[in-house]
């Protein structure tokens, strides 16, 4: 959207009091994101009723879900852009600064064109690939199939073209991104085929690191830890929602992958792909979800022991299928959960960051540390952006998208210190 309103002569600018009109864009596939994206609105709101702004959108999951209904309730939005709409931003801003009150909400079917003219808000030197929309997987849970509709994939010569492009302007870190990347090209190339685009992105000259996120467990087959194992760039992180370990709640959810499976697809990738870090997400507080369902989710984690982890209180959201379930957990039961569940995690967490103390890694450079000017952030194959923590250097000189050698002297639960080495140069 910031692309096409560019080409259509429009300046961006990132401070509000410089803006003429404000575009919000949305998430609501739980209750909480919803509230972080209507409190974001109100903001605004108060700046259009003062006559400070001439206009204000709302993109995305939120206008998606709630439809004219969002205009109803806050007044001051000008007009909605839904999520299959996002190519007639230019049109909706029009339409609103012409007093109109544009509501495009058709089917989802947006799909990131070949040739977009993409701007990128993360830091140059990295940048989140979306290489795919929608999810047919229907997580009994989850709103998103209905608001992103069914699997579209972007060709793989498209997400190349895009890549080359950012190459150019800086990136050395892709992340690969889609509501399921396991399910990428199933539609176009008819069967699941990730492996085949992250073979051709390893390929793409200038690109150092290829990260994967949010695999379906039982979609990752040989071939991709194989690819894993073998191929350098694409970095030895994987992350994996696992959701539960109790095969009656994996059931209850509709996933598709059963504990023994995860177990199987965690072991295969930790003795095919050494050192390789597993990032996953939780729920705790699903319908019907026992204490022994919970000790068993306990039982779970110990066995899988991933390094990095999320835990997600369920959310009971209207239009999925575990809205009207039986049973449903009282919210202290979900809390009280949830810490435990983090407790044990965050031991793990710790044991990895203790076992990672004097070793070498090399660092991708985020940039200066907010807490101190002398030090840098800096993460590893081991760590996400925004996910994940951090690892910081005392050596400010580093710059932003350079590549550095370090020992990690230090581990906390989830972040690091670490010392420049000269000369050492691993793949990871
Ligand atoms: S795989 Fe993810 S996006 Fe798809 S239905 Fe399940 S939770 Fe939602």
């Amino acid at each position: 959207m910031i692309g096409l309103l560019r080409d259509a002569g429009m300046e961006i600018v990132s401070d509000v009091h410089r803006a003429d009109v404000v575009v919000v864009n949305t998430c609501s596939f739980i209750a909480d994101a919803a509230q972080e994206s209507v409190d974001a609105i109100l903001d605004y709101a108060d700046l259009r009723a003062e006559g400070r702004l001439r206009g204000l959108l709302v993109a995305g999951c939120l206008p998606q879900r709630y439809g004219v209904e969002l205009m109803r309730e806050i007044p001051e939005v000008d007009g909605i852009i839904g999520t299959g709409q996002f190519g007639r931003c230019v049109e909706a801003l029009e339409d609103a600064l012409g007093g109109k009150h544009p509501a495009f909400l058709e089917t989802p079917g947006y799909l990131q064109p070949k040739r977009s003219p993409r701007v990128v808000t993360t830091p140059a030197h990295y940048a989140y690939l979306k290489v795919g929309e929608g999810c047919v997987n229907r997580c009994a849970y989850c709103i998103i199939p209905s608001l992103r509709g069914p699997v579209r994939s972007r060709p793989v010569e498209a997400v190349i073209e895009e890549t080359e492009e950012l190459v150019k302007r800086g990136m050395r870190e892709a992340i690969v991104i889609a509501q399921d990347t396991t399910m990428y090209g199933a539609d176009l190339y008819g069967a699941p085929s990730l492996a085949k685009l992250l073979r051709e992105l390893a390929l793409v000259e200038g690109l150092e690191w290829i990260r994967v996120m949010y695999a379906y467990p039982s979609r990752v087959d040989r071939e991709l830890v194989e690819l894993m194992a073998s191929t350098p760039k694409i970095v030895k992180y994987l992350d994996l929602p696992m959701q539960h370990g109790s095969d009656r709640l994996l059931r209850a959810m509709n996933r598709h992958a059963s504990r023994d499976q995860m177990i199987q697809v965690v072991g295969d990738l930790r003795e095919h792909v050494p050192g390789i870090v597993i990032r996953t997400s939780l729920i705790v507080g699903f319908p019907g979800e026992t204490d022994d369902d919970f000790d068993e989710l306990l039982d779970f984690i110990k066995i899988i022991r991933p390094e990095r982890a999320g835990v997600f209180k369920f959310s009971r959201e209207e239009g999925t299928p575990a809205y009207d379930m039986p049973n449903q957990v009282p919210q202290e039961v979900a809390d009280m959960r949830r810490k435990i569940a983090m407790e044990a995690l965050k031991e793990i967490s710790r044991e990895y960051g203790q076992s990672r103390v004097g070793s070498l890694v090399r660092v991708i450079v985020d940039g200066p540390s907010e807490e101190s000017e002398l030090v840098v952030e800096a993460r590893s194959f081991a760590e996400a952006p925004d996910v994940d923590g951090k690892i910081y250097i005392g050596d400010a000189t580093l710059q932003p998208g350079q590549f550095a050698d370090v020992r990690i002297e230090d581990a906390s639960d989830y972040d690091f210190a670490a010392n420049l080495v000269q000369g050492y140069h691993p793949h990871t």
